[in-house]
């Protein structure tokens, strides 16, 4: 299948995963995680109706954006963070989905008042408590989003999961789990309430699932794009 036929079936699975839980399609937004991928096949993508890319390394984003790679989309950074590189990142992206730590999210602050705008983010949720993982334990979510409130250069948007590898039916409880998390900080907040809209959890193996759990963002890639060489982290 070309990327322009895997786009539309993804979307359509989507949009049916959605009316399947009552809820409007349009709800949901698809990321395009763009890692490994070229500035070509980016431009492809986002032709063939891709609105939002995800990247998550700095190094592959900044050559692309030399690139003017995606021009017509929105770009969101995925990926893991680095506080040395968070120059490279804020200001140039519309939302920061993978804030999983308190000093992160302070050199996050620091760097937007430097540039004076406020950067969007998400706070990454380790769902299933797994030592490897990045991102914030849930019980201490509620200090993590108490912090976010009292940084002026950054508006909280929402959370972000990567669940364990489970399989597709084994991460359907994650996703649940984010969704309650998710509604619970929701009605605690008041005059932020508004902007704190998304909930982005979902990949190319059970990204249906996390949208039949309440996903607002789901991110895709090999579904999208195929099966990528393996690679380091980074
Ligand atoms: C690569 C990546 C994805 C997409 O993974 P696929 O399994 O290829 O769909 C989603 N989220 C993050 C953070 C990623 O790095």
């Amino acid at each position: 299948m070309s990327l322009a036929e895997n786009i539309a079936k993804v979307n359509a699975n989507i949009a049916a995963a959605a009316r399947e839980a009552g809820r409007d399609p349009s709800e949901i937004a698809l990321v395009a995680a763009t890692k490994v991928q070229t500035s070509d096949t980016i431009r492809q993508a986002i032709a063939a109706g891709v609105t939002i890319c995800g990247e998550n390394r700095v190094q592959e984003m900044t050559a692309h954006l030399a690139d003017n790679a995606y021009d017509g989309a929105a770009l969101h950074f995925i990926g893991h963070l680095q506080t040395n590189k968070v120059r490279q990142v804020v200001g140039r992206v519309e939302l920061i989905e993978s804030v999983g730590s308190a000093h992160l999210l302070d050199a996050i602050e620091a760097q937007a008042a430097k540039l004076d705008l406020v950067q969007d983010i998400l706070l990454e949720v380790n769902i299933g408590g797994e030592e490897s993982k990045s991102g914030i334990a849930p019980e201490e979510l509620p200090a993590l989003v108490k912090q976010a409130a009292a940084c002026p250069h950054v508006r909280l948007r929402g959370l972000m999961t990567i669940p364990p590898v489970a399989g597709p039916d084994g991460n359907r409880p994650f996703f649940a789990k984010m969704r309650q998390l998710f509604v619970d900080i929701r009605s605690q907040m008041d005059d932020n309430k508004t902007s704190f809209t998304c909930l982005s959890m979902g990949m190319s193996g059970d990204y249906e699932n996390a949208v039949r759990e309440g996903a607002t963002l789901v991110r895709v890639g090999t579904a999208l794009f195929g099966p990528r060489p393996p690679m380091h982290k980074g």
